[in-house]
């Protein structure tokens, strides 16, 4: 029975309510009047249900699918300004315990070397992704209670946060690792962790079942309660996601807009991100195994009905898309992108070995070079920190982002740092179309407090101060 208030799994991910959904959509795939009615209902910003976004994704009337991605481009600027905030992947450990038949860090894989970093190869590493320019990165391991228990991520945390390299920090570490208790959320959440991610893969329960065969993932219900859990720990910014392709699109679709829902339910606050990864061929694994793969153009689709379902939540893409692809996705309401990113064990500080990625990049340009076509693109490149620094986080935060406010603090943090990035590791040509770019968008801004602000934050930048935030 569907109940989005319940804490559990099978009742606020009900099969039966996303079945009705899909039989709903594909009924009115072609009603215009509903189709409109949803539309304006999109236009007041105030989101929408599963329901109502489920038919616009089955929409097939070709002047209100544009209305969609206009739509989708229009709330992207209103909410959150032309600005992309860029993160890297840092994978700490591929040991893993896990049988999941997409991922190459399965523990069947043989022929794939095995290896957990050192605080040392941390520092390594981190330092690396500092000379780069990164402030913001991700965490990856497998899991395994022997080689990556809690205390092991706990103190690559500490170690992480603690190299300053230069004028180089990390500020904020998002933290990737499988389902645990609602103790070990809280050592996370004191740790200081930005956000916690974890993607579901699929939500359809009978497929999940199958695709993670063996090891403690196998359980639907425990993964599925995680970022339940994760809140109760006391963390307030959760970042969620499926891996498109492993399951039908429309179900997962549906399904994701009810874990987001759900959440909002039971604790007053939404997912802080939605990520929209799609499998990749990797070591061992083979895309074509899975017959769900979805093409560019429903991607895309996929991509601007969250944005007009959820406008509030940040989404995310990896360099698992191609740079063109990437290009679309920018438009139709991604918010964060990674740039410059090695998917191995090790690879930032040494040359990456192939064959322990955890999938193949599609976007492999450096992080300077990303930057470079940002700008040329008319983004600001942001390498802001600062909401959760601040304590702009759960609810908080989203009161800002549905008031449409929180580009208030997004424009002016990007410029900052994006002229951090410029004054300290840019290449002469993105320095040049970096500084050229502040000071247009800082001529488009509103007069107010905040801009004599910045004008005087920019000149301290430029003098050596660094990590100023608003
Ligand atoms: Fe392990 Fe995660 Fe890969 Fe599954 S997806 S095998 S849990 S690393
Ligand atoms: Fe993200 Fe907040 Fe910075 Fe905006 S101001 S980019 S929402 S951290």
């Amino acid at each position: 029975m569907y109940d989005v208030n319940s804490s559990r799994a099978e009742e606020f991910i009900s099969h039966e309510e996303i079945l009705e959904t899909l039989d709903y959509a594909e009924k009115n795939k072609t009603n215009e009047v509903l189709i409109d009615q949803i539309l304006n209902k999109a236009r007041l910003r105030k989101g929408l249900n599963h329901r109502e976004a489920s038919v616009l994704l089955a929409c097939e009337l070709e002047d209100k699918n544009k209305e969609i991605f206009e739509l989708a481009k229009k709330i992207k600027h209103e909410v959150y300004g032309n600005r992309i905030v860029l993160f890297a992947p840092l994978y700490l450990s591929n040991y893993c315990v896990n049988g999941c038949v997409y991922c190459p860090y399965h523990f069947q894989n043989k022929h794939i070397p095995r290896k957990k970093l050192t605080q040392e190869e941390i520092i390594k590493e981190v330092t690396a992704l500092q000379d780069m320019g990164h402030r913001r990165i991700a965490l990856e391991l497998g899991e395994d209670p022997v080689n990556n228990p809690i205390e092991y991520v706990l103190e690559s945390i500490k170690t992480i946060y603690g190299v300053k390299h230069k004028n180089g920090s990390i500020r904020r570490v998002n933290v990737n690792i499988a389902a645990t208790t609602v103790e070990n959320y809280k050592k996370l959440h004191d740790a200081d962790i930005g956000t916690y991610i974890l993607f579901q893969e699929t939500y359809h329960k009978e497929s999940y079942e199958r695709l993670h065969p063996k090891g403690p993932k196998h359980n639907y219900c425990y993964h599925t309660e995680a970022m339940d859990r994760a809140i109760e720990g006391g963390i307030k910014d959760v970042s969620i996601g499926v891996l498109f392709g492993l399951e039908l699109y429309k179900y997962e679709f549906a399904a994701l807009l009810m874990h987001s829902e759900h959440l909002e339910a039971r604790f007053g606050f939404g997912p802080h991100a939605i990520s929209v990864p799609r499998i990749r061929k990797a070591d061992d694994i083979d895309p074509s195994a899975f017959d769900n793969g979805i093409d560019d153009e429903t991607f895309l689709k996929i991509a601007a009905c969250i944005r007009v379902a959820n406008p509030f939540a940040g989404m995310i893409i990896s360099t698992r898309e191609t740079k063109e692809c990437r290009s679309k996705l920018l438009e139709l309401g991604i918010s964060q992108i990674s740039g410059g990113s090695k998917t191995s064990v090790g690879g930032y500080a040494e040359p990456e070995e192939e064959d322990s990625s955890q999938f193949d990049i599609s976007d492999t340009r450096s992080l300077d070079e990303v930057v470079e076509w940002l700008i040329e693109n008319g983004h600001i490149p942001s390498f802001c920190t600062a909401c959760y620094r601040v304590g702009r986080v759960g609810a908080d935060f989203m009161k800002y982002t549905k008031n449409e406010l929180i580009h208030n603090f997004c424009t002016p943090n990007a410029l900052m740092t994006l002229k951090e990035y410029l004054e300290d590791y840019a290449k002469p040509h993105t320095k040049i179309i970096g500084q050229k770019l502040i000071e247009k968008e800082f001529a488009q801004l509103d007069s107010s407090p905040t801009k004599k602000a910045l004008a005087e934050n920019l000149k301290l930048i430029a003098g050596g101060k660094r990590d100023i935030k608003f």
